[in-house]
């Protein structure tokens, strides 16, 4: 399948084109040509499939053309060594917890199936060594690098600033080892954006070094999060509850609610989004007033959602031909405070006994308020509460179990390389590999 750029100014690209560059070479986002509806059987047979199964029919509809059905399925059977499952929260309020993979967030998702599609690429081509740049303010950095932990054929470095992301998250990326390099910038984490932009646009560092970035706009990673969605419609069915479905995702770039309506447009039955946005409400605003002014983020305590100017709301425009009617048709939005997550939290413990961390809480609260008689909500929870430990320990006035995978990062050793913030010193480290 040939990928068009939102900014229709640059060449088609073919997918492995799309994966390696990440941006088209018009700054815009790649988008396939086509988006296959799945067939009525797929839809009425769903609940009796497994995840993988699922995901592999999704896959197939993106990727088929391209990567040949064993490797396809094997990188998406791969990706998906853990479940999904969808938790009852209260009568008519699913929980889809997207935290059971290796980092215990939804980003695991997408960075293990890159890893594995640009590592079948690369041994396709005979390619050298490729090197995929990462910067990271915690998250990404994580479920990039264990995503792409012994891979074979690619090396990445995460680049991060000193000081600046939570100890577990550090451990996450600095105790892997093998082909995974940390690098900790004395600098902010624009600073380390700016040396992988830098590093990107170096004319003799292309020339001696394969490089690519792993982006969350790049194609790999953003398509194969609607796998979920679809699954998470098969558990509603199983549960009789499948009609007047409405999905609600805590967003901040818009890539995972983006895949959920690639999702729609493939015939999922899903009858309406939600997008739940923390203070930064950028496409809440939009929503109300059709116009699109991107703002300096502001920080909350759901800092993953910390965004002033999403950059998949280009694929969303694109998705509905620029209609803002079209959008508010299918997408209503809300925004939520710090106080208002922390009380949303707070109460769903005592009420619900279910522990919300704050992205997720986001989304629930969007749900309590907003689902109509007869609908069934589901809101994905992004992360587990645990990434999340002081602020959730203070808000809910009670400690907080850590996951065995999280403690098993902590016992880590952390390993990274400090480096100043002047490109001349990175690109100097690079030419020396
Ligand atoms: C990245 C992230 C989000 C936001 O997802 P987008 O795809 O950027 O909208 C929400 N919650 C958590 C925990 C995240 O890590």
């Amino acid at each position: 399948m040939k990928y068009y750029s939102t900014n229709k100014q640059a060449p088609d690209a073919s997918l492995e084109e799309a994966v390696v560059k990440g941006l088209a070479a018009d700054k815009g986002l790649f988008m396939p040509y086509s988006i296959k509806p799945l067939p009525q059987d797929f839809y009425d047979s769903i609940d009796t499939l497994s995840f993988q199964e699922i995901a592999y029919r999704v896959a197939d509809a993106f990727f088929g053309e391209d990567v040949p059905a064993e490797t396809l399925k094997q990188i998406v059977y791969d990706t998906l060594n853990f479940d999904v499952p969808l938790v009852k929260v209260t009568e008519d309020i699913y929980s889809l917890e997207l935290f059971h993979g290796p980092t215990l967030a939804f980003k695991d998702v997408g960075g293990r199936f890159m890893a594995r599609l640009l590592g079948y690429f690369i041994r396709k081509e005979g390619k050298k060594q490729v090197n995929v740049l990462v910067a990271t303010s915690g998250d990404t950095g994580s479920a990039v690098a264990n995503g792409f932990l012994g891979v074979e054929g690619i090396h990445v470095y995460v680049l991060y600033p000193k000081g600046k992301v939570s100890e577990i998250q550090e451990k996450q990326f600095t105790t892997l080892g093998q082909n995974i390099t940390a690098l900790e910038i004395d600098g902010t984490f624009d600073d380390c954006q700016a040396l992988v932009k830098s590093a990107f646009m170096d004319k003799e560092l292309n020339e001696h070094l394969q490089l690519t970035s792993a982006n969350s706009i790049n194609v790999a990673r953003f398509l194969p999060q609607a796998f979920y969605y679809f699954y998470a419609y098969a558990q509603l069915k199983k549960l009789g509850k499948a009609n007047d479905a409405v999905i609600c995702v805590p967003s901040g770039n818009f890539g995972n609610i983006t895949a959920g309506l690639f999702g729609k447009r493939m015939g999922l039955p899903v009858k309406r989004f939600i997008a739940a946005n923390n203070r930064n409400d950028i496409f809440y605003q939009y929503l109300q007033t059709g116009v699109y002014t991107p703002r300096p983020s502001i920080a909350t305590i759901a800092n993953a959602m910390d965004v002033g100017d999403p950059s998949n709301f280009a694929r969303v425009l694109d998705l509905y031909g620029g209609s803002h009617a079209a959008i508010s048709a299918e997408i209503s939005g809300t925004t939520y405070t710090n106080e208002q997550i922390a009380e949303t939290m707070r109460e769903t413990w005592k009420e619900c006994h279910y522990l919300l961390d704050p992205h997720g809480a986001c989304g629930f609260r969007a749900l309590k308020e907003g689902l109509k008689p007869g609908e069934t909500g589901v809101f994905l929870e992004t992360a587990h509460p645990a990434k999340f430990l002081e602020t959730v320990e203070g808000i809910i006035g009670e400690t907080v179990e850590i996951p065995a995978k999280l403690k098993a990062f902590m016992q880590g050793e952390k390993q990274s390389l400090s480096m100043t913030k002047e490109f001349a010193d990175f690109k100097s480290y690079l030419l020396s590999l």
